[in-house]
């Protein structure tokens, strides 16, 4: 999958989490053959590389955000907290989903932005699960 340049595979090392309110993901590669290192981060939902983030999906999980009020208010809501809300494949009922901090993350600004905690719910995904048509 990952080839380092002198031919070997590399080991990849991927994580995320949220620290001071702040999304984090990183990423690194190493090649047991060459010691060749390559390590790569950042900060922000948005900004993680989407098969770095299909990745950590893969070992921890699909999670999806849920609303048992408004979807609406919340659709707005996401809308103006994620630039390209709205380009994603998601369940039925699925207001978003991603990696497990990813909608953590977002849980915790929806409430920042007024939505009770008790009207969302993180559920963890099926891996592959149906698309709302
Ligand atoms: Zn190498």
């Amino acid at each position: 999958m990952n080839k380092c340049t002198c031919g070997s595979s590399m080991c990849i090392n991927i994580g995320e989490s949220i620290q001071d309110g702040i999304f984090r993901w990183y990423v690194s590669y190493h090649c047991n053959n060459c010691g060749k290192n390559i390590e790569m981060d950042g900060s922000g939902v948005e900004s993680i590389p989407k098969d770095i983030q299909a990745l950590i999906i893969e070992q921890k999980g699909r999670w999806g955000l849920k609303s048992l009020s408004s979807e609406i208010k919340i659709k707005y809501l996401l809308r103006k907290i994620l630039e390209n809300y709205g380009n994603l494949d998601l369940p039925k009922d699925i207001l978003y989903c991603g990696t497990q901090n990813q909608v953590k993350w977002l849980k915790s600004k929806l409430i920042e932005k007024g939505v009770a905690e008790k009207d969302l719910q993180i559920k963890k995904l099926e891996y592959r699960t149906e698309v709302a048509n």
